[in-house]
């Protein structure tokens, strides 16, 4: 069989502009259904955010500068607990009611365990099945990466696009894995906390400094027998908050009774939720607050882009490995050694 030639060769300069126009194409029709609200365009605008095919990434930065002026218009809540603890069963609850009150709800979801098992804690199941059906809720499953400020990334790449399209409520959710909490506080403007009643160790087995970022605790199951239990943790949760200093935000953190699988306290939670952001908005704290995580990515990023070049230059490796040698054999120290290798990557410039 003869091989067809192409009749244009791709790498010409010619179809380098002519790629380049119809990703402009493509991008610019990208932002213009996301606008209108169409989740086809911005399901599709997501996935190009998590490929890492350059040209898919091409796109996405050109849709993502696009749809940067139509973002920020909403409230951004991070939902964080244990697996079992009832998250997807409270955020159907939660968010039924929010589109209800006449809201977009969109929720996005940051897993690290899906990068590091490629099974994932918060994907496999049908979750928040009357959501996932609401015309006004938009339901996105974790990005998968390799690591956790990748997929964090990707998760505020998302929820920008999720703004441009409308969703004016997002919720970020997360389990209690690793870094996972820390990243959802740095990208979200009221954080909360679900949490079990235990047989009167409520305080034990928290992590450190998880306490300090809640805006709110909601103890979930306070349903049946567990009413009284629950209502002990609640107690010793709010006592537990009065001990910490007052937050930057000035808001004095609640604890809140809660049966996701009843329908029961979801109210007075949104009220509460409401309540932080009448009180931050006129404060300025919410403007503040946005322009410090600003900051922090902004650093982040740069950061995880310096660690990659740095650790992925071949030159680089090669001398780390033998540096590596030279101080398990007593020859160097890790100190001078990370110097050298510093000075290595500088003259590689
Ligand atoms: P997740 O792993 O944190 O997303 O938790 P799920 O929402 O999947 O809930 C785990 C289990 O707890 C399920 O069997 C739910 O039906 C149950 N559950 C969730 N919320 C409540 C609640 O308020 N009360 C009771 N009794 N069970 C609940």
């Amino acid at each position: 069989m003869k091989s067809e030639k192409p009749n244009h060769i791709d790498s010409s300069a010619a179809g380098k502009l002519i790629a380049r126009r119809k990703r402009k194409l493509d991008a610019d029709e990208l932002i213009s259904k996301i606008c209108e609200g169409n989740t086809t365009a911005l399901s599709r605008a997501i996935t190009l955010v998590e490929s890492t095919a350059s040209t898919h990434q091409q796109i996405a930065q050109q849709v993502l500068e696009g749809c940067l002026p139509h973002a920020n218009q909403s409230v951004r809540i991070g939902i964080t607990g244990v697996p079992g603890v009832g998250k997807s069963t409270f955020i159907e609850a939660l968010g039924n009611h929010v589109i209800k009150n006449g809201k977009k709800l969109a929720v996005l979801a940051i897993d690290p365990s899906s990068s590091v098992s490629h099974g994932s804690i918060l994907g496999d199941k049908t979750r928040m099945e009357q959501l996932s059906k609401n015309a006004n809720a938009f339901i996105r499953p974790s990005a998968a990466g390799d690591s956790l400020g990748g997929v964090a990334r990707k998760t505020r790449e998302a929820i920008m696009l999720c703004e441009a399209a409308g969703y004016d409520v997002i919720f970020i959710e997360t389990v209690g894995v690793g870094q996972s909490e820390t990243a959802v506080h740095a990208m979200t403007d009221f954080f909360l906390l679900l949490k079990l009643a235990g047989a009167g160790d409520e305080l034990q087995g928290i992590k450190r400094g998880i306490m300090e970022m809640a805006d709110c605790i909601v103890i979930n199951k306070a349903d049946g027998e567990n009413v009284n239990a629950a209502k002990h943790a609640k107690n010793a949760f709010a006592k537990a908050l009065h001990l910490y200093p007052r937050k930057a935000s000035d808001w004095q953190p609640k604890t809140k009774l809660c049966s996701a699988i009843n329908r029961e306290g979801i109210t007075e939670i949104w009220e509460l939720i409401e309540s932080y952001f009448e009180q931050v908005k006129t404060s300025g704290f919410f403007e503040e607050n946005r322009e410090n995580q600003n900051i922090y990515w902004l650093k982040s990023s740069i950061e995880n882009a310096l660690k990659d070049r740095f650790f992925n230059n071949p030159k680089i490796q090669e001398a780390l490995s033998k540096q590596l040698n030279a101080i398990n054999a007593g020859e160097t120290t890790p100190f001078l050694a990370a110097q050298l290798l510093l000075d290595l990557n500088n003259t590689q410039k």
